[in-house]
C-alpha cells in the first residue's frame, strides 16, 4: 500500500512537473517567435519611419533658408550690379550663418567663378578642380535646388546638410548658386536615443556599403562587407530599396531594416539584438517554472494528505470491528508481540482474559438482531471504560471478545475479569422500550517463558469453558484448571 502510494506521488509529481514544464516552454518558444516577428515586421520599420520623418523635418529649415537667399533682392540686385563692394556680401552671408545657426553659407557667382564665403572669398570654382565639380553637375542639374549630405571632415560622426539653391536674374537669367550647411543634431540625438533607450543600433550607409554617419557607440569597421555578420547579407541591403533581414553575429539573431533615403542617397539602417527582448521572456519563463514548482509541490502535498487521510481510514476500518469498535482479530499478532516485548522489558507478566457473552442467542431470540447488535456495543464500551488506555479489547468472533493486558499478573487479571463481571451484570441496555440485561463469563490465562501465543489463547479460552461449565456469569483462570489430559473439549468460537 506504501510502495503504490510512493509510487502514485511519484508519478503525480513527473506528471505535473512535465506538464508544467511543456507549458511554461511552449510559452516561450511562442513569445519568442512572437516577439522576433515584432521586432522585424513592427518595430524596426517604425523606428525607421520616424528617424526618416525627423530628417525631413531637419531638411526643411535649411531648404526655406536657402530658398530665401535666393530670392533675396539684395543678392541678386549685387550681382545684377557687376558685384561691387565684395564686403557687403560677405557681411550679408556672415548674418545669415550667425541668424540661423548654420555651420556655414555661401554664394558663388555665375559670372565670376567667385566663391564668396563669411570669411571671405574663398576661392575661384573650376570645371576642372575635382572639389567644385558640384557647382557645375548642379548649374545643369534641371530642378532649382539640391540637398547634399555630407559628414564634417572635422567630426566624421556630425552630420551636414547642405541646400544648394540657384540665383535667377529678374529674367530668369541663371546667375549663381547660393546655400547654407546646418548640422543635424536631432537626427544625431536621435540615434543616441534609440541606442540608449532600446539598445538599436541606427546608422547610415552609402551606395557602396560604407557606413557614413553612425552613433558614438559605432565600432572601427566602416565596410559592412567586412563586418562579422553584417557582411553575410551587406548586398541584399544594397540591393532593395527596403529590406526586413535577419543575420547571427556570436550565434545571437540580428535583426535590421534598411531603407534607402533618396535626398541623401544612403540607407537608413536600423537594427536590434535579440538579447533585450530575450531575457525579457527568459525572465518570463523563470518565473513560470517556480510558479510551477510551487504549484506542483502544493499539489503533490495536498494530494499526499488527502491520500494519507484516505489510508488511514482504510486501515481503521481494517483494524477496528465496525459493529463494536473494539480492535480487530487481525491485528491481534502484531499488538501481542509489541506487549510481549513491553512486557518483558519491564520484567512484568502479560495476561489475556477471554470473555463470552452468556446465552446471547436467547437475546437475539427474545429481543432480535438489532437488540443483540445493541447489547454487543455496550458491552464494548462497559468493558472499554474498565480497562487502562494499554490494554486492548479485541472482537474474537461473535460475541466473544479478548483482552490483552500488558504489564499484568494473573491475580491483577483475576481482579480485572471480574470487575468487568460485575459491570456486564449490572448493565442495562434499553432497546425499543425493553431493557436487556446479560451476564458474561470469563476465562484469565498469564503468560508462561515458554509460551506462544496460540497456547496462551488456547489456556483462555479453557478456563472460558470452565467457566461456562461451572454455571456461566463466572470467572475462571489457567491456574484452576485441571490436568491437560483431563481437559474438557475446546470452547467453540
Ligand atoms: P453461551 O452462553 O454458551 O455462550 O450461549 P450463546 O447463546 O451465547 O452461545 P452461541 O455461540 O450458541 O450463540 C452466539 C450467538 O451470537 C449466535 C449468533 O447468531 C449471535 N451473533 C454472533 N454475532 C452476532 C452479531 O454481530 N450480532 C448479533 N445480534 N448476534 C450475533
Ligand atoms: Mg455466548
Ligand atoms: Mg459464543
Amino acid at each position: 500500500m506504501r510502495d503504490r502510494k510512493f509510487r502514485f506521488i511519484i508519478l503525480l509529481t513527473a506528471l505535473l512537473i512535465s506538464s508544467f514544464l511543456f507549458i511554461s516552454l511552449v510559452s516561450y518558444f511562442s513569445a519568442h517567435k512572437a516577439i522576433a516577428t515584432q521586432v522585424e515586421k513592427t518595430t524596426l520599420p517604425l523606428t525607421s519611419d520616424n528617424i526618416y520623418s525627423e530628417i525631413q523635418r531637419d531638411l526643411l529649415k535649411p531648404i526655406s533658408i536657402s530658398t530665401m537667399m535666393a530670392k533675396d533682392t539684395f543678392v541678386r540686385d549685387w550681382v545684377i550690379n557687376g558685384e561691387g563692394t565684395q564686403k557687403d556680401i560677405i557681411h550679408y552671408l556672415k548674418e545669415v550663418k550667425q541668424s540661423y545657426g548654420a555651420i556655414t553659407s555661401f554664394f558663388i557667382s555665375e559670372k565670376t567663378r567667385l566663391y564668396y564665403h563669411p570669411s571671405g572669398i574663398l576661392k575661384k570654382v573650376e570645371p576642372s578642380d575635382d572639389q567644385d565639380k558640384w557647382y557645375f553637375r548642379f548649374r545643369d542639374f534641371t530642378s532649382d535646388y539640391e540637398v547634399n549630405v555630407d559628414t564634417d571632415t572635422a567630426d566624421r560622426s556630425s552630420l551636414t546638410i547642405f541646400i544648394n539653391h540657384k540665383v535667377f536674374d529678374y529674367a530668369g537669367g541663371y546667375i549663381g548658386a547660393i546655400g547654407v550647411g546646418l548640422s543635424v543634431d536631432s537626427v544625431q540625438s536621435l540615434i543616441e536615443s534609440y541606442k540608449q533607450r532600446y539598445d538599436r543600433q541606427v546608422f547610415f550607409i552609402n551606395k557602396e556599403g560604407i557606413v557614413t554617419l553612425h552613433g558614438s557607440s559605432y565600432g572601427e569597421e566602416k565596410d559592412i562587407h567586412k563586418i562579422n555578420g553584417l557582411s553575410s547579407i551587406a548586398d541584399k541591403i544594397l540591393d532593395s530599396e527596403r529590406s526586413s533581414l535577419v543575420y547571427k553575429k556570436n550565434s545571437e539573431n540580428i535583426y535590421l531594416n534598411s531603407r534607402f533615403i533618396p535626398e541623401f542617397n544612403w540607407y537608413l539602417i536600423v537594427s536590434q539584438q535579440e538579447k533585450e527582448a530575450e531575457i525579457r521572456i527568459q525572465n518570463i519563463l523563470i518565473t513560470n517554472l517556480a510558479v510551477s514548482l510551487a504549484a506542483s509541490i502544493v499539489i503533490v502535498f495536498l494530494v499526499n494528505l488527502i491520500i494519507s487521510g484516505y489510508q488511514k481510514n482504510l486501515e481503521t476500518m481494517a483494524t477496528t470491528d465496525k459493529l463494536t469498535g473494539a480492535a480487530s482479530r487481525q491485528i491481534f499478532n502484531s499488538l501481542f508481540n509489541q506487549a510481549l516485548s513491553h512486557s518483558k522489558r519491564n520484567q512484568r507478566l502479560l495476561s489475556v482474559i477471554m470473555l463470552d457473552i452468556d446465552y446471547f442467542k436467547k437475546i437475539n431470540d427474545e429481543h432480535g438482531h438489532p437488540a443483540g447488535d445493541r447489547v454487543l456495543k455496550v458491552f464494548v464500551a462497559t468493558i472499554k471504560n474498565s480497562i487502562r488506555e494499554s490494554d486492548t479489547l479485541f472482537r474474537w468472533g461473535g460475541e466473544e471478545f479478548l483482552i490483552l493486558l500488558p504489564d499484568t499478573n494473573m491475580e491483577a487479571a483475576r481482579t480485572l475479569a471480574e470487575k468487568i463481571r460485575l459491570t456486564v451484570a449490572d448493565m442495562a441496555v434499553t432497546f425499543s422500550g425493553e431493557v436487556i440485561s446479560a451476564t458474561t463469563s470469563a476465562g484469565v490465562a498469564s503468560i508462561t517463558d515458554t509460551d506462544t501465543a496460540d497456547a496462551l489463547i488456547t489456556r483462555a479460552d479453557k478456563a472460558l469453558y470452565s467457566a461456562k461449565e461451572n454455571g456461566r456469569n463466572r470467572v475462571e483462570s489457567s491456574v484452576n484448571l485441571p490436568p491437560a489430559s483431563d481437559n474438557a473439549p475446546q470452547h467453540s468460537l
